[in-house]
């Protein structure tokens, strides 16, 4: 099947969640009479609170007969290593801009990494229904930004697509259109397919999931070969380290979730349960021909603060989890999924250091 992996990056409230909800109306996702309320990506009660995306999500939908896996970004610069391994997995990438507000500092670091990983650029001018917004001189903000991000020629040619996600269209002119086929179509024309290796397997693991009933779950683009259910691969790990373990699982994104398949291509995403044991970098590789991919760094953390349980004269009044027990609970399931992050317990085992990235590091608690 034609493939495109497509990362978008976004300033919050540029309209993200609008675009990726009329993308999955647009590939009918949802069936006519599902109610879907509004706002689907943001899923995460604490985000929507916060207004921030921390967790990076995935999404896919078929249009023209063609996949589009549409990789969610942190718009971000605190979880650096986080970016670049998502990024890592798309061949393109969709900036997503304010028409009134125009690019913001913010979303620079993102965005440069995208540049630099070679990702073919595509500009979407969002909100041009607002009044006062300003469209021809964002355009040429986004130009200038590209330029100073040491942006190849090629990408400063990026195609720019305006619209508003409020009303539901896109196009490639300032012209109200009647839906956002022409970014979809735009998207399909400007990304390339995935480039792939000839090969036997190999797919390097580039972010996870958990699940309390599957356990830890990895997720990564199949670069070379084909990953099957059931299949007997070697984890390859740090320092020569090789692990013969048995896919028990496979599932590809779908819409806003994944499906269980039985293999996946090259070139797709997929989610891989059965591998309990491996970190972000590790390479999956065939077992007779095996060849690991340069492993990818987590960012070290940039500060450090001190946990324990309160021991005032108060203790015991209020909360639910109140002993080391529970905070040290809460701290090792955070671990599973929050890779930048790491715990050191005291020598009596009451307070916990914990290192993290920066002060959106801690939103999530
Ligand atoms: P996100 O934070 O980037 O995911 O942004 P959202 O999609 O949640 O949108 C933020 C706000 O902007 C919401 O109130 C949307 O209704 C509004 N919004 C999104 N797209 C448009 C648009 O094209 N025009 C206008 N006027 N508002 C929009």
């Amino acid at each position: 099947m034609d493939l495109r992996n497509i990362a978008i990056i976004a300033h919050v409230d540029h309209g993200k969640t609008t675009l990726v909800d009329n993308i999955l109306r647009a590939t009918k996702v949802f069936r006519d009479n599902q109610d879907t309320g509004d706002l689907i990506m943001d899923s995460n009660d604490l985000e929507r609170e916060r207004g921030i995306t921390i967790f990076s999500k995935n999404a896919a939908v078929t249009y023209k007969d063609v996949k589009i896996n549409v990789i969610d970004t942190p718009g971000h610069a605190d979880f650096g290593g986080e970016v670049e391994r998502v990024l890592k997995m798309a061949d393109g990438v969709i900036l997503l801009v304010d028409a009134f507000e125009g690019p913001m500092p913010q979303t620079r670091f993102v965005l440069q990494k995208a540049l630099h990983l070679n990702l073919k650029p595509i500009v979407v001018i969002n909100k041009v229904d607002k009044p006062n917004c300003r469209p021809d001189e964002v355009h040429d903000a986004v130009f200038e930004l590209f330029f100073q991000l040491d942006a190849t020629e090629e990408q400063l040619d990026f195609p720019t697509y305006y619209g508003s996600g409020k009303q539901g269209w896109f196009n490639e002119t300032l012209e109200p259109f009647e839906n956002i086929n022409p970014l979809l179509d735009g998207i399909l024309k400007h990304v390339p397919p995935p480039h792939i290796n000839k090969g036997t397997l190999q797919m390097q693991i580039t972010s996870l999931d958990y699940s309390s009933f599957l356990g830890r779950i990895a997720i990564g683009k199949v670069g070379r070969g084909v990953i099957k259910e059931g299949q007997q691969i070697a984890l390859m790990q740090p320092e020569g380290v090789v692990k013969k373990i048995k896919v028990k699982e496979l599932y590809v994104f779908e819409g806003m979730g994944k499906k269980k398949v039985s293999e996946v291509l090259a070139g797709d995403l997929c989610a891989v349960v059965g591998i309990d044991d491996f970190n972000i970098g590790d390479t999956i590789s065939d077992v007779e021909n095996q060849e690991a991919l340069p492993s990818i760094s987590v960012d070290e953390p940039t500060m450090s603060m001190t946990f324990g349980i309160n021991n005032s004269p108060f203790y015991g009044k209020d909360g639910k989890f109140v002993t080391s027990r529970h905070l040290r609970e809460r701290l090792w399931k955070e671990m599973e999924k929050n890779l930048a992050l790491k715990v050191e317990e005291s020598e009596g085992g009451d307070s916990f250091i914990v290192f993290g990235r920066g002060i959106l590091h801690w939103v999530f608690w």
